[in-house]
C-alpha cells in the first residue's frame, strides 16, 4: 500500500476506509497498449466523492509495465 493508501485504512473509520477502497477500486485504467485493466486503488491511489469520468491521467501499467496516458472510467455495474 502506499503512504496514502495506510493512512485511510489506518487513522479513518473502517466504515470511511472501506466506502473509500471500494470507490478507489470502481474507477478502472484501461491501458491501451496491452488492454489490461487496474483500478486507482491498484496503482496506490485514492479517488473518492470526485467526478472526473473520462479524465486522462499518465499511469505506469501493472501489467505491460509502460507509461500511458489512461482515460479514467467508472465502474457501473456497483
Ligand atoms: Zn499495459
Amino acid at each position: 500500500m502506499t503512504f496514502i493508501q495506510k493512512f485511510v485504512t489506518t487513522l479513518l473509520p473502517a466504515k470511511w476506509s472501506a466506502a473509500i477502497q471500494a470507490e478507489s477500486e470502481s474507477w478502472l485504467l484501461p491501458c491501451p497498449k496491452c488492454g489490461f485493466v487496474q483500478s486507482v486503488w491498484d496503482i496506490g491511489g485514492v479517488r473518492y466523492k470526485a467526478v472526473s469520468k473520462g479524465k486522462r491521467v499518465s499511469v505506469r501499467c501493472l501489467s505491460c509495465k509502460q507509461w500511458s496516458m489512461m482515460p479514467m472510467e467508472r465502474k457501473l455495474d456497483q
